[in-house]
């Protein structure tokens, strides 16, 4: 079951289970590791942050366009997914760019496609310079929750381009493959992790699923061998206070520390970055480059008049960092990613319409009290352990 599946079903209550594997021959389930619990206290909350998905009904725009004389390759409008597709976008991206033979290329964005568009052009042998209003830091790609999720809020079931499901396979299997490049590294921008979904006993009362939202095109099933299963496992035998609970495992990003490294290996290969802001299409073709990969995010709206870029408003509190805290849990319409830089708790209870259309980069720190709270309760029967 995909992480949306599970959001899902866990809106609905107790229905979470349903559909997952129990372990062969029932008992010789693997007990789970010593589960430290997490300290979910809002008084703990180090930071709010807020971004906008740069979403497509009609999928990323990855295409070219003649600016004068510069070849303009587009990479751009990931929704959800943008992490997690980086790598295989950028890489039918650069594909394109060098093409034209260009011995240097300009990437204009500095967030998770810009970096990655220029580690590759690199490899590809170009000199590169970074253009961009903000470095990885301060960018929307910052603010996601770092979990490997290539099939979050990327397209419109009913909107997605023609041959776009075998796109979405090609640069999800690609960034698949890349991203366990970033495994076993120092500081741990890539890992794996066990997850935990986790349900009460009984359906909760209203019993109300999320409200209908649009209708997200769902590619999961294409890459199910990719993913592991999920089995259940006795609830007694973790620290949850749950009815039914089941365990997989997930592939996160520490985002501090993978954009870190990025930054650096764009560097230690020659990199250039110059702070500029680009307001119309002429300033870029003013740089007289030969090539330009466009990887402006939720910016392309407003730069290159793409008004079906849609934004769609996420929030992710982060608590103090556990380093013992080695698991992900999802609980009601609560997610919890422990992240090296702190551990993020994301809350679903819109569903995944949540946030569609909405420019609001406010910071609503009522919502994530509530997602914190609704953690704690999973380890309230051990209150005094956290
Ligand atoms: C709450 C939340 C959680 C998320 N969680 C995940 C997740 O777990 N996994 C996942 O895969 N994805 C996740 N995402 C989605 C992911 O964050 C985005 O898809 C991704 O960050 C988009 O990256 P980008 O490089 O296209 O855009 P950005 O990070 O926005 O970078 C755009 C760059 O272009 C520059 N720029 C823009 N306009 C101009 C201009 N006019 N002139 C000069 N420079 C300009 C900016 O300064 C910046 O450098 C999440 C998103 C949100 C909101």
């Amino acid at each position: 079951m995909s992480r949306r599946g599970l959001l899902r079903a866990s809106l609905l209550g107790s229905g979470v289970l349903a559909g997952c594997s129990t372990a062969p021959g029932g008992s010789s389930f693997a007990p789970s590791p010593q589960l430290v619990p997490i300290r979910a206290r809002i008084d703990r909350i180090l930071d709010i942050a807020v971004c906008l998905r740069p979403f497509r009904p009609a999928g990323p725009r990855v295409d070219t366009e003649r600016l004068g004389d510069t070849l303009v390759v587009h990479n751009y409008g990931h929704g959800g997914s943008g992490w997690s597709l980086s790598w295989g976008s950028s890489a039918r991206a650069v594909r394109l760019a060098m093409q034209a033979s260009p011995g240097e290329v300009a990437v204009i964005g500095c967030g998770i496609l810009g970096l990655t568009s220029a580690i590759l052009a690199q490899r590809a042998g170009a000199r590169v310079t970074i253009y961009a209003r903000e470095q990885l830091p301060l960018t929307t790609s910052a603010r996601a929750t770092g979990e490997w999720t290539p099939d979050s809020r990327v397209a419109l079931a009913n909107a997605a381009a023609p041959g776009f499901a075998a796109v979405w396979e090609e640069m999800a299997r690609t960034a698949f493959k890349a991203h366990r490049n970033y495994l076993g590294l120092p500081g741990t921008p890539v890992e794996w992790i066990d997850q935990y979904s986790v349900a009460d006993d009984a359906p909760r009362s209203g019993g109300a699923g999320a409200p209908p939202g649009p209708d997200f095109a769902d590619y999961s099933k294409s890459i199910a061998d990719l993913v592991p299963k999920w089995r259940r496992v006795p609830a007694d035998a973790t620290p949850f206070k749950a009815g039914a609970v089941a365990r997989s495992e997930a592939m996160i990003f520490n985002i501090s520390d993978y954009g870190h490294t990025l930054l650096n290996d764009f560097f230690i290969a020659g990199g250039q970055f110059r702070r500029a802001e680009f307001h119309t299409p002429s300033q870029i073709s003013a740089l007289g480059k030969k090539v330009v990969i466009n990887c402006t995010g939720y910016g392309a709206r407003a730069l290159w008049k793409d008004e079906t870029l849609t934004p769609v408003r996420g929030q992710i509190a982060r608590l103090i960092p556990q380093p013992d805290v080695r698991y992900l849990v999802i609980y009601r319409h609560v997610l919890a990613v422990p992240r090296r830089d702190g551990i993020v708790v994301q809350s679903f209870e819109g569903g995944e319409g949540e946030g569609y259309g909405d420019t609001n980069e406010a910071p609503d720190r009522a919502e994530a009290e509530r997602a914190v709270t609704t953690l704690a309760e999973l380890f309230q029967p051990a209150s005094g352990r956290v």
